[in-house]
């Protein structure tokens, strides 16, 4: 089983900041940015050749409800989106990461704070 199901039925833990039946929002381990953070579709869909297009919309339609939250919270002033298939993807299960920008450069605080900034 690859890692996200794990984090996905609960057997690792992670900063989760939004699911529902389709999705599971969580923050990057090991992020790029403060609020880098991922949308994972809860049934193990492998990349995007194996995506549907109902899911693939839900993910649009939460990442731009993730963007909302980052800018209300986090003060982002935008977003890059990146999604990984085949060489370049280390965990082998579709998840679209979420990388918003600051207007400065910004010090990476720990997961754990970011997460406490988001969800208060
Ligand atoms: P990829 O290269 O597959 O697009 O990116 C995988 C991402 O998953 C990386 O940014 C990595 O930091 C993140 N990641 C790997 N393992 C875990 C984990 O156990 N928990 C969380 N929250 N993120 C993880």
């Amino acid at each position: 089983m690859d890692i996200f199901c794990k984090i996905i039925n609960g057997e690792i833990p992670s900063f989760t900041v939004y699911e529902d039946d389709v999705v599971k929002v969580f923050l990057d381990v090991n992020p790029d940015v403060n609020g880098h953070m991922l949308i994972v579709p809860k049934k193990h869909i492998l990349d995007i050749y194996d995506m549907d297009n109902d899911t693939l919309l839900h993910i649009f339609k939460i990442t731009k409800e993730m963007d909302k939250l980052l800018k209300e919270k986090l003060h982002t002033e935008g977003l890059t989106l990146v999604q990984n298939n085949g060489l370049l993807q280390e965990v082998k299960h579709f998840h679209l990461h979420l990388k918003p920008h600051y207007s400065e450069k910004e010090e990476l605080l720990p997961v754990e704070d970011v997460y406490k900034k988001l969800t208060k």
